[in-house]
């Protein structure tokens, strides 16, 4: 299952501002597919409406490895330790209102990775074990 949401986006050429489906949530299980597109680093791609200037949203995605007992967001932009809690904060808001991941909440490992070589690394890790 991918989780999505809507947002503003404000395209940087034009200024049009639109609403885009961004990827929040994706469970390496159940949406290998989506889950091999993190890999690149560009799965939250959106196109202007007015001048279809492609843009590429710096926003955090949430990557369940189930079965394994690991949650992991991966955000490029939270390099700082500030930026780093405020992300445990946010899983832990998207935790709450989520029945699977509140299932599994309580055991498993939260891990906040902003290095795209590291995401890699794990993600090769579960495809070796898994798939
Ligand atoms: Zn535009």
């Amino acid at each position: 299952m991918v989780g999505t949401s809507s947002v503003e986006v404000k395209c940087t050429k034009c200024g049009n501002v639109y609403e885009a489906q961004v990827i929040d949530h994706v469970d390496m299980s159940q949406d290998f597919e989506t889950a091999k597109a993190l890999k690149t680093g560009k799965v939250n791609r959106t196109q202007c409406s007015k001048c279809k200037k492609v843009m590429f949203l710096d926003r955090g995605v949430v990557i369940n490895f189930e079965p394994d007992p690991l949650i992991v967001v991966f955000d490029p932009s939270a390099k700082s330790s500030g930026a780093q809690a405020e992300l445990k904060q946010s899983y832990d808001n998207i935790v709450r209102f989520n029945e699977t991941l509140q299932e599994v909440g309580e055991e498993v490992q939260f891990k906040v990775v902003t290095d795209l070589e590291q995401l890699k690394g794990l993600i090769d890790e579960y495809v070796k074990k898994y798939k």
